[in-house]
């Protein structure tokens, strides 16, 4: 087996047709129709990948995407949203909550296994990088945690992803759209600004702790991180 799959979906034909996939396909998975069955599935056996409807009746998949995202114990499982929306504000909300990847209703086999595929290798490459660390500043890819000598700093997702690829590449200019793609993946549209966006989100992150020095501006072209 590659690998153990939740389905999180309400509407039966929709999860038949993911489970018929994986199955195929020879991934493990397990059915959840709402969260209350996803929750007591993911108490009794945690799964490698997540794939969440973003509607789903009582607790939306967003809020328990975000839930699943707070709690030690499964902040590290990741996470594809399934939705019918296509708005980019909405693909750009799932990946800030912490989602790993987000595919609109409806989609092909084909795009629903490479997004798995993708997602199971960012993650292992993840468990198998160990802790990164620059200058007493540690990053944990494994729970998603940032300490700056040993205390332990509040980070969104996004920017969690920002500071491991920046941290893993340092003395190397990026610009806006290699960022996007290397971050945010390919597959995402999202507009050149909102990376702005989250560099002045990592930088007010890092200030208290004197590290938003490291992300340097690199006028006309894009950024960098240095610790030099
Ligand atoms: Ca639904």
């Amino acid at each position: 087996m590659k690998g153990k799959i939740l389905i999180v979906e309400d509407e039966a034909a929709i999860r038949e047709m993911l489970g018929y996939t994986l199955m195929k396909n020879a991934y493990a998975f397990e059915e959840a129709a709402d969260v209350d069955q996803a929750q007591e599935i993911i108490s009794r056996d945690k799964p490698d990948l997540i794939l969440l409807d973003w509607m789903l009746p009582g607790v939306s998949g967003v809020d328990y995407a975000r839930r699943l995202r707070n709690n030690p114990e499964t902040k590290s499982i990741p996470i594809i949203m399934l939705t019918a929306r296509s708005d980019e504000t909405d693909k750009v909300r799932a990946l800030d909550i912490g989602a790993d990847d987000y595919i609109t209703k409806p989609f092909s086999t084909k795009e629903l296994l490479a997004r798995i595929r993708a997602v199971l290798r960012r993650s292992d490459q993840d468990k198998a990088q160990g802790l990164i660390q620059v200058e007493g500043l540690t990053l944990d890819p494994e729970t998603y945690r940032v300490t700056a000598n040993e205390e332990t700093i509040e980070i969104s997702p996004t920017e969690f992803r920002l500071l491991q690829f920046f941290i893993t590449h340092p003395e190397r200019v990026y610009s806006r759209t290699q960022l996007l793609d290397q971050v945010w993946g390919q597959n995402v549209y999202v507009e050149e600004r909102t990376v702005d966006v989250h560099i002045r989100r990592l930088r007010q992150t890092l200030a208290p702790y004197n590290y938003d020095k490291f992300i340097q501006t690199v006028r006309s072209v894009g950024y960098r991180f240095s610790s030099k």
